[in-house]
């Protein structure tokens, strides 16, 4: 299997925890298996129960949203889990090495730094956030074991080319990872229609943003069936909780909800575009696919700090290069857009 020649080594006999609930499934009338507490503290009994180790009512029902098969799903706390997972299981500390492509989400570079594993930075093109494929070639190379690609990116706000995409995956020995948290707000369609033909492509998604659940903390992973053996071989035994299994499956049942907020967001973001366009300071908006606006404005860190004066929290990003003087705004409801409008007016002397 081609995926074992990735794995580190010592993990390719390694025996997982085995729990309570992995070694009798079923009901019963009473479980005395998994020293749980019988008497419980909440007025609801589920919670004093360890919940699914592998999320399987969870797992069907995103199988039946998404059309893909429940072996070919992850679930993982946050998206931060799978992205430290990857790392930990494909990566030689001190040995091998990751791509990543700036300006894009820090997490990929924090994890591989926290797993003492190298970074290839290969920016992305300076004038529309491109990939840059002759570089990305150039970079490929025997111990590079995973190329972490966010579509849209965060904080440009663009999709990647998809053809570039599939270049780069059909290209390298190695995985690639298409962080897709923003894929909702986007015009374009998500990769995972490619996963059959592609073992090394690995998608992320989230409930975080479109699905507007951040607290829950609940990611996905999905990838070939022999990719998410190797996650649950190395997780925590119950990384999800029950209460937001529950939640999530919920909240699929009523996605129309979430269609509702994501059309919604959209609709905002394209007002918000023009409104700030409008203001002599703003130099630049940035094209979005996502569910923030990137907007080049003078004196980005000024007016950062007078927002904080008046109770507006945004995202400085004036410092990381290729975005200078740029603030990332998350698009609000439209109260909030409307007020934050109003603050800028304010600030920027219109
Ligand atoms: N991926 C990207 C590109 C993000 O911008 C973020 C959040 N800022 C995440 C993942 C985090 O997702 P989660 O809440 O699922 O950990």
């Amino acid at each position: 299997m081609e995926i074992n020649k990735l794995l580190r080594p010592h993990l390719l006999n390694i025996s997982p925890y085995v729990s309570a609930r992995d070694e009798y499934e079923g009901t019963a009338k009473i479980f005395l298996d998994a020293n749980e507490n019988a008497y419980g503290s909440t007025s609801d009994d589920r919670h004093r129960r360890y919940p699914d180790p592998y999320q399987k009512a969870l797992k069907q029902k995103i199988s039946s949203f998404k059309g893909i098969s429940p072996s070919q799903i992850f679930l993982g706390h946050g998206s931060d889990e799978p992205i430290d997972l990857l790392i930990r299981a494909f990566c030689n500390p001190g040995k091998d090495r990751v791509i990543v492509t700036p300006p894009t989400f820090d997490m990929y570079s924090v994890s591989a730094r926290i797993n003492d594993v190298g970074v290839i930075r290969v920016p992305l093109r300076p004038n529309d956030f491109s990939l840059d494929l002759n570089a990305m070639c150039e970079a490929i190379e025997p111990g590079v074991k995973i190329v972490f690609l966010c579509s849209p990116n965060n904080p440009t706000g663009n999709n990647l080319n998809r053809d570039d995409i599939m270049e780069i995956v059909k290209k390298i020995q190695g995985l690639v990872v298409v962080d897709e948290a923003y894929i909702d707000f986007s015009s374009q369609q998500s990769l995972l229609d490619e996963l059959p033909n592609h073992w090394n492509l690995v998608i992320l998604q989230t409930f975080s943003k479109a699905w507007g659940m951040a607290a829950l903390r609940l990611g996905m992973a999905f990838a070939s069936a022999e990719i998410i053996e190797v996650f649950n071989q190395i997780k925590t035994p119950y990384n999800i909780s029950e209460i937001t299994q529950e939640l999530a499956l919920r909240a699929l049942d009523n996605h129309k909800k979430m269609g509702y907020f994501v059309n919604e967001i959209i609709r905002q973001r394209e007002w918000l575009r023009k409104a700030l366009l409008e203001l002599p300071t703003v130099k630049k908006v940035y094209p979005s696919d996502a569910n923030f606006l990137l907007v080049k404005i003078d004196g980005a860190h000024e007016v950062y700090k007078k927002l904080i004066e008046k109770g507006i929290i945004v995202r400085d990003r004036s410092q990381v290069p290729m975005c200078e003087d740029c603030l990332r705004i998350t698009i609000g409801n439209h109260e909030e857009n409307n007020y934050l409008l109003e603050c800028l007016r304010e600030i920027c002397g219109n």
